[in-house]
């Protein structure tokens, strides 16, 4: 892929290095590319335009249109066939992170092919219906490529679908107007349709109403497993790759293949890779696990577990369909707990966090406060106050929870202050966190803490309700399973962070993962 571009100062031009990189994409092209450029006499509309021409002149397949007083966004271009509207459209200048959506437009408009699978193309080609996408974007965000990509793919391949890419920092008004505080956010005719890195298969399975009775239809005629896998984050690939390797037949189900790694920015614990980004991890999970023969069943999610007379396990999805396997293996992980206040969903990522062990070197120096005084909430303090300047611990009750020695080791701390008897009301900021409120219980009074990070630390919550009744759990809603994985239904294995192994982290749930099917291989073999 190219690396990222950037424009010279004065008139907009690409600097030689790329240009070098988009000479050699650019004679991938095969048929001719129209871009219509929309514009009006702000400077970005020159500049919009100054990098368009020198597109154009880079290659004769590419040719460039210029329209004034037109009702579409200022500046805007559309990449189309000549006479022949794509429906992909850039709404200020797709440079940063979005210059390979662009050349990739360029490309796939021009007749290079669409890397999907043929029953992809087919299933996009039949979908009925109008679809006008519009997806807010900002150029520095890492995870808006991947679905301007994908929706510009289904504009090209269904004459029903549009998409317009949108650089929130251009159109403000916009982004006012509709209160958006994250990005990428995709509206679709007018509403808001996700937030957040969503790829090809979670938008087509959204807007095709058939697939999902299609997809269970077929999911229902497949052959038992030997092993059955529900759960796609680090504890399950890791099982699937153990599992294959044995030879057995292989199933993975997941709601999203990933698991919370495809939430995480910045991995640095992850042993022998010093620093790596939660996408980039869970590509390279996918890519060992495909390199085995694993059914890899993703975006369905389990609702029920059964055993029948064959003695085998039923696993009802919530799409109707229905998977059977001689074991399994759950690996469905956890969710961190909200507060449920306001400012914490818009400030995600902002300056609020979850993962101390993961976020915490990001807030080097600065101040936090920890909501929790739970043994996590303690240990997160601990382990903050050695990277962070200052950390303040709000506690609801009126005592903390934590065990004494952790309470002993945090008054030691210069560093750590710790409230009790508070409420934490309401988080704030601009761009990141700046303040919370929270209320004094006793006094009842208001007061306002000034913070640049704020961890949320009242608890995980296992994914367990769809085994609930049937397997049994801690009081904390985990998995109780013993040294080899081993649930208290035979045959039934469980790994990570849906279980009771304390630390929840993605090295140990890998671990967890293998030795759950190495346990379940030996099971097998036993009966
Ligand atoms: P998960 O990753 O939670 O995966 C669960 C899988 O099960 C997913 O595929 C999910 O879609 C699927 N699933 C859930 N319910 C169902 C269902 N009913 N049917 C089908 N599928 C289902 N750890 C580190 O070591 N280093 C870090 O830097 C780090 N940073 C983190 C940052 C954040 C923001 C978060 C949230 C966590 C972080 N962690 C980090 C913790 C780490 O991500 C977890 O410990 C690890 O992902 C657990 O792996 P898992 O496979 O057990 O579960």
């Amino acid at each position: 892929m190219l690396s990222y571009p950037y424009l010279k100062r004065g008139k907009m031009s690409l600097d030689s290095k790329i240009k070098e990189q988009l000479n050699q994409y650019l004679t991938k092209i095969e048929n001719p590319v129209v871009l219509d450029a929309y514009i009006d006499d702000q400077s970005s509309s020159n500049s919009m335009l100054d990098l368009l021409e020198e597109l154009s002149g880079m290659s004769n397949k590419v040719s460039l249109n210029v329209h004034k007083d037109s009702d579409e966004r200022t500046p805007s271009f559309n990449v189309n066939k000549p006479n022949e509207v794509s429906g992909i459209q850039f709404a200020g200048i797709p440079m940063g992170h979005e210059f390979t959506s662009l050349v990739l437009a360029l490309l796939q408009v021009g007749g290079y092919p669409v890397k999907i699978s043929d029953e992809q193309i087919e299933q996009i080609k039949n979908i009925k219906g109008q679809f006008n996408f519009e997806t807010y974007i900002s150029l520095s965000c890492h995870n808006c490529p991947d679905v301007v990509q994908a929706l510009n793919v289904l504009s090209l391949l269904n004459p029903g679908i549009s998409h317009c890419m949108i650089d929130g920092a251009l159109f403000q008004n916009e982004i006012n107007d509709k209160k958006i505080m994250s990005v990428p956010t995709i509206h679709l005719n007018g509403k808001e349709f996700g937030q957040g890195r969503m790829d090809l298969e979670e938008i087509i399975n959204k807007i095709d109403i058939t697939a999902f009775d299609k997809a269970a239809e077929k999911l229902s005629t497949m052959k038992p497993f030997d092993m059955l896998i529900v759960g796609g984050g680090p504890a399950g690939a890791s099982a699937a790759v153990y599992a294959a390797r044995k030879g057995i037949r292989t199933g993975l189900v997941a709601e999203r293949f990933g698991g919370q790694v495809m939430d995480t920015l910045g991995i640095e614990n992850f042993i022998s890779v010093r620093a790596t980004e939660g996408p980039k991890l869970v590509a390279a999970l996918e890519e060992h696990v495909k390199e085995y023969d694993v059914d890899i069943i993703n975006l369905q999610k389990a609702k029920k577990l059964s055993k029948k007379e064959n003695s085998h396990y039923e696993l009802e999805l919530e799409s109707g369909g229905r998977l059977q396997s001689k074991s399994i293996i759950i690996a469905t992980g956890a969710r961190w707990k909200e507060l449920g206040v306001p400012g914490e969903k818009e400030f995600k990522g902002k300056g609020v966090a979850y993962c101390p062990h993961c976020d915490g070197p990001l807030f080097k120096g600065k101040n936090v406060a920890v909501v929790g005084g739970g043994n996590s909430g303690i240990e997160a303090a601990i382990d903050l106050a050695g990277i962070v300047g200052h950390v303040t611990v709000l506690e609801f009750a009126p005592e903390l929870k934590a065990d004494q020695v952790l309470v002993d080791r945090v008054k030691t701390l210069k560093n750590v202050d710790v409230l009790m008897n508070v409420q934490t009301n309401e988080i704030y900021g601009g761009d990141k966190v700046t303040h919370i409120k929270f209320i004094d219980r006793a006094s009842k009074e208001e007061k306002q803490l000034d913070i640049e990070g704020i961890f949320i630390q009242i608890g995980l919550v296992p994914n367990t309700d769809w085994v609930n009744g049937m397997i049994e759990l801690s009081k904390y809603g985990e998995i109780q399973i013993n040294d080899h994985g081993a649930t208290s239904l035979p045959g039934v294995f469980a790994a990570g962070d849906v279980t009771t192994v304390p630390y929840k982290q993605i090295i140990i749930a890998m671990g967890e993962g293998s030795k759950a099917a190495l346990g379940a291989f030996d099971f097998l073999i036993r009966n």
